[in-house]
C-alpha cells in the first residue's frame, strides 16, 4: 500500500513534470489534462500504434456511440512490418465495415518474452495514467502465465507456435467495460508473415474482422457491464448469434472485399461457398456425433462448441438470406438489443420466433450440400 502510494506520488510528480515541459509557452493551461491526454491534434483517421497517445476524450463516455476515432493497435517490438501493416489494415478494414465504436485497444503479442513483458509494461502504465489499476496489480495480473488470458498467455501461444513448429493462435475480446474500452489481444499472428502454406494472411485478417464484429456486439450491452451483457449476446449461454455471427460477417466481409477488389492479397483463398461447404462439413460430423438431437440454441461453450461456430454461421447466414439483408445484424438486431432483449430484437429483424426457426433450421441442416449453398453469395 505504501509503496504504490509513494508510486502514484512518483507517477504524479512525473506526469505534471513532462506535461510543464510541453507546455511552457502556455501559461494559462495548468489545470488541463497532460498533453498526452489531449486529442485535439491527434489524427483520428487511421489506427494509432503509439501507446502514449489517446486519440480520444478520455473523460467522455463512449458506450454504445458510433465514435469518429478509430482503433488502437498496439504491438510487440518482435513483430514485422507485414505484422503490423495486417493488422492495422484490418482493423480500418473493420471499422469502415462494422462501424466504429470504441474506445478499442488491440495488444498483438510476437514470440519473445521480452518484447512482451515490455508492451504489457506499456499497457500498464496506459491503465495507471488513466487511473483504471495501479502498475502494481496490472503487471501481477497480466505477466502471470499461469492464469487464462493474462496477456503474457498470448505471448506463450506465439512462442509454442515457432517451438513446436505447428500453427496454433488465440485472440479474444476480454472485456474492458469497466474502463470504457474493448481491451482485446491476439498472439502470435504468423499468417502476416507466411511462415506456414496452410496459414495464409486471410486468415490473420479473418480473425481481427471475427474478434472485432465482438466489438460490435458487445457495444450494443456496452452500458449494462460485463456480468450482464452476456444475458444478451448469449442468452442461456447459447453462442450460436455471438460466435456464428461474428465468423459468418468476417468471412462474408472479407471475401466480399477480395472480390470486389478492395482487399487484394498474394494467394487466392478459395470462395465463400468452399469455405462455407468447410463448415457445414465440420460442424455435421461434430454434431452428429455429439449433439445429434439438439437445437441450434443447446450449442453452448461446454456443449457442442465447435458446431456452434460452424453451424451457428450457418444459422446467420440462413436468417440474413431469408430477410435478404446483409447488414440486418448491424441494422437491427443489435441496435435493438438493448431495448427489446434477444428474443423482441430477433422477432422485429427476423420476422418470426427463435424457436420457429430453430425447428425450421434443424430442418434446413438434413439438405444436400449443393441446396444449403444456393443462400451463399457467390464470392
Ligand atoms: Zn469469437
Amino acid at each position: 500500500m505504501k509503496n504504490s502510494l509513494s508510486f502514484s506520488i512518483i507517477l504524479f510528480i512525473t506526469i505534471v513534470f513532462i506535461y510543464s515541459c510541453s507546455t511552457q509557452e502556455d501559461n494559462n493551461s495548468v489545470q488541463a489534462a497532460p498533453a498526452s491526454l489531449t486529442p485535439a491534434e491527434i489524427n483520428t483517421t487511421d489506427v494509432i500504434n503509439d501507446t502514449k497517445i489517446f486519440n480520444y476524450d478520455v473523460n467522455k463516455n463512449y458506450s454504445e456511440q458510433i465514435v469518429d476515432f478509430y482503433p488502437n493497435a498496439f504491438f510487440a517490438s518482435d513483430l514485422s512490418v507485414n505484422v503490423i501493416n495486417g493488422i492495422n489494415l484490418a482493423l480500418k478494414t473493420a471499422a469502415d465495415e462494422f462501424g466504429k465504436y470504441g474506445p478499442v485497444e488491440y495488444w498483438v503479442f510476437g514470440t519473445d518474452k521480452q518484447a512482451a513483458l515490455d508492451l504489457i509494461n506499456k499497457f500498464c502504465e496506459r491503465r495507471e495514467t488513466l487511473n483504471q489499476w495501479t502498475m502494481t496489480e496490472c503487471l501481477r495480473r497480466e505477466t502471470d502465465e499461469s492464469l487464462d488470458y493474462s496477456m503474457i498467455s498470448y505471448q506463450k501461444v506465439g512462442e509454442n507456435v515457432i517451438l513446436n513448429n505447428k500453427p496454433s493462435g488465440s485472440a479474444a475480446h476480454n472485456g474492458g467495460s469497466e474502463w470504457g474500452i474493448h481491451n482485446m489481444a491476439h498472439s502470435y499472428p504468423f499468417g502476416f508473415d507466411n511462415i506456414f502454406e496452410v496459414d495464409p494472411p486471410q486468415n490473420d485478417f479473418k480473425t481481427v474482422l471475427h474478434e472485432y464484429f465482438h466489438v460490435v456486439q458487445k457495444a450494443s450491452v456496452f452500458s449494462l457491464g460485463r456480468d450482464i451483457d452476456d444475458d444478451y449476446l448469449k442468452p442461456n449461454k447459447t453462442i450460436w448469434m455471438m460466435e456464428g455471427g461474428a465468423e459468418y460477417m468476417a468471412n462474408y466481409t472479407l471475401f466480399k472485399l477480395s472480390n470486389n477488389g478492395t482487399l487484394s492479397f498474394e494467394k487466392p483463398w478459395g470462395s465463400l461457398k468452399q469455405k462455407m461447404t468447410r463448415k457445414m462439413e465440420n460442424g455435421k460430423r461434430i454434431f452428429q456425433q455429439d449433439c445429434p438431437n439438439s437445437l441450434l440454441n443447446e450449442f453452448n461453450h461446454q456443449f457442442c462448441r465447435d458446431p456452434g461456430y460452424d453451424l451457428g454461421s450457418w444459422g446467420v447466414a440462413y436468417l440474413i438470406n431469408k430477410v435478404n439483408n446483409q447488414k440486418v445484424l448491424l441494422e437491427t438486431f443489435y441496435p435493438n438489443l438493448k431495448k427489446l432483449g434477444f428474443e423482441g430484437a430477433f422477432n422485429l429483424s427476423f420476422g418470426y420466433s427463435t424457436s420457429e426457426f430453430y425447428n425450421e433450421f434443424y430442418e434446413f441442416l438434413q439438405l444436400p450440400i449443393e441446396q444449403q449453398l444456393e443462400i451463399i453469395p457467390n464470392f
